[in-house]
């Protein structure tokens, strides 16, 4: 054992060099390579062990190790950062391959950038049909001649000024649409100076050919004016004359980005860990968040932990454009991504992460919604408070697969709002459903809800004996119909009168224990056998009962009009007077809906 005051404390980062650890430890590097041999790790000095065993080996040296706090690179990830990164990638030799080009169409507003869009790809992407969960998606690759092209939409001109001024574009070939009977136009200006100060690669589609009143070579003399020079004229812009609407010329302009691609040889590399742009992302009732991510180098894997922005979570299902289940995704590849714990923005970074690194960030969430919950009402308080008060709760303990689900589900669930019914957390968690959860659930008296996990033998048994309900959903959406359903049971109904009528009180027969014999005439409506009654002294209500029997002319009926005496059988605590009103009425009970 180690003198626990010789003891030396160091940081170690998650991969480290042989000789980089070497140094961190002030010992030799033959030292440490004799004690990875000891644990049978055959490393030379340049190679890159992690943590776990740089930690290990340490603590056999006498040291006590700790992880280096790496910040998410995220936070300080940026799209510039990512650009960087992927120009860089290409002066690489090892694992770079070519990558299908990344386009995008800009232009002047009406010039048919939309239009060309969707005449590329409903013309050469065969889509799987709805159900998937990529919809109305923003980008898609379509293939030419065995290689593939990635489109981007641009939307609007707005979001072009953003990308300018953010001074980077995720694109790596521009086309520029000019309409052939408009010419060139403001916008036109804007981003043939962007992309020339930029120098993104260019091609110009002059567009709507198939105009009568189109003017081809005017807009290239317009064109050359900005200093942009087609080919045909001597400079070396390409052109592809097209009708985005009647579809012609589209194939020459898709040859055309091939042979700029093929010039420019874009490349990525496919082993290192996908990083990724988000294009768009939105909240789905169902599926949670739902992300479109364009990669741009490396690969994603379903299964993996992911950071985004603010949000994080693990790659449960993706999606091509064409609505296909990928497992594995390269670079330049547009997929939809679930499983994040929240909606990230357009142009957030995607980046992998190790488990540590998710456990990190998961920890610190709870803490920060642990605190925040202790603020809003301690447990112990919160039954005092439900035995008290008079509003309804529903109590529940929600135990769910990932993160993101639980993001998901209680983002749901709080747009679901009474104000005589509340939904209170009794406790969240990440993982299957277990005995301490029954027992939470048995003490407080709520119920257990399972998003996409299972019960434990245990947990199960424990919950029939104690009478705890455990309700498990794999589809969201079930789930919510399920709190909306409960939340639904507890709704005061609302209850509905309707009087029939009203009999003025002439004669009291007999008063029994809990009944009378009464007389009287139907002044308004009807009397009816089997009515509730209401007795009013006056103005006042004086008490209720019901009409158990009901006789006209000595005869029993179910029924007897205005006008008419009878003599009824009155159930109910009140003593009736001669001169009471009687009010016949029935109540129905409404169940109320959520
Ligand atoms: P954007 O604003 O640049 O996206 O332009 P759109 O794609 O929305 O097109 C504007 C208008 O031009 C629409 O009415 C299109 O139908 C029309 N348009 C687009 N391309 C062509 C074309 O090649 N020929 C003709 N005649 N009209 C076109």
């Amino acid at each position: 054992m180690h003198d626990q005051e010789n003891v030396k404390k160091i940081k170690l980062p998650q991969i480290i060099t042989v000789k980089k650890f070497s140094e961190t430890l002030g010992v030799s590097v033959a030292k440490v390579i004799t004690e990875l041999l000891k644990n049978k790790i055959i490393a030379s000095i340049n190679e890159e062990i992690d943590f776990d065993t740089a930690s290990i080996i340490a603590q056999d040296l006498g040291f006590e190790t700790e992880e280096e706090e790496r910040e998410i690179e995220n936070k300080s990830m940026t799209l510039e950062k990512l650009v960087e990164i992927c120009k860089k990638e290409k002066e690489k030799k090892e694992s770079v391959q070519s990558r299908p080009p990344i386009v995008t169409i800009l232009g002047h507003v009406d010039h048919g950038k939309t239009t060309l869009l969707d005449t590329i790809r409903k013309t050469n992407v065969a889509e799987k049909e709805a159900g998937g969960i990529t919809q109305h998606i923003r980008a898609y690759q379509v293939r030419k001649k065995g290689k593939s092209i990635t489109f981007v939409d641009t939307p609007g001109h707005e979001a072009f000024s953003a990308m300018r001024e953010r001074g980077v574009g995720i694109a790596d070939i521009a086309i520029l649409v000019v309409a052939a009977d408009d010419g060139v136009r403001p916008q036109t200006k804007e981003v043939a100076q962007y992309l020339k100060e930029k120098k993104i690669p260019t091609i110009v589609a002059i567009n709507k050919i198939d105009k009568p009143q189109s003017n081809v070579v005017k807009v290239k003399q317009e064109l050359s004016d900005l200093g942009i020079l087609i080919e045909e004229w001597g400079g070396n812009v390409m052109s592809a004359e097209v009708s985005a609407k009647q579809n012609i010329g589209i194939d020459d302009l898709l040859e055309r980005i091939l042979l700029l691609a093929e010039i420019e040889d874009f490349k990525a590399d496919y082993k290192r860990d996908g990083l990724a742009v988000v294009l768009e992302a939105h909240l789905d009732p169902k599926k949670g968040s739902v992300a479109t991510v364009l990669i741009k180098t490396g690969t994603l894997k379903v299964g993996q932990d992911i950071v985004a922005g603010n949000t994080f979570g693990r790659i449960r299902k993706m999606e091509d454009y064409a609505g296909k289940n990928l497992l594995i995704a390269g670079p330049s590849l547009p997929v939809t991504i679930l499983g994040l714990n929240n909606i990230p923005q357009t142009n957030d970074i995607v980046q992998i992460i190790n488990e540590r690194e998710t456990l990190k960030i998961m920890s610190k969430e709870w803490t920060d919604r642990g605190l925040q919950k202790r603020k809003d009402l301690s447990k112990e308080k919160l039954y005092d408070e439900i035995n008290e008060e008079k509003m309804k709760k529903i109590l529940f303990i929600l135990k769910v697969d990932v993160q993101g689900s639980l993001e998901a589900i209680e983002q749901i669930l709080s747009t679901i709002k009474t104000e005589e019914v509340s939904l209170e957390y009794v406790g969240t968690g990440v993982g299957n459903i277990t005995e301490s959860d029954v027992k939470i659930a048995s003490s407080s008296k709520s119920v257990i809800l399972g998003f996409n996990v299972v019960a434990t033998a245990v947990a199960k048994r424990m919950a029939d004996d104690s009478g705890v309900k455990i309700k498990i959903f794999s589809i969201i959406y079930e789930l919510v119909e399920e709190v909306k359903k409960m939340m639904t049971e507890l709704l005061p109904p609302n209850i509905i009168r309707t009087d029939f009528g009203r009999l003025n009180v002439l004669a009291v027969f007999k008063t029994g224990k809990k009944d009378m014999i009464i007389g009287g005439r139907v002044s308004e409506g009807k009397a009816v056998k089997g009515s509730q009654i209401e007795v009013k002294r006056g103005e006042e209500i004086i008490g209720k009962g019901k009409l158990s029997n009901l006789q006209q002319n000595k005869n029993a009926a179910e029924e007897v009009g205005q006008g008419n005496k009878c003599g009824i059988t009155f159930d109910g605590n009140v003593k009736i007077k001669e001169g009471d009103t009687l009010i016949f009425y029935k109540e129905e009970i409404k169940k109320r809906m959520l």
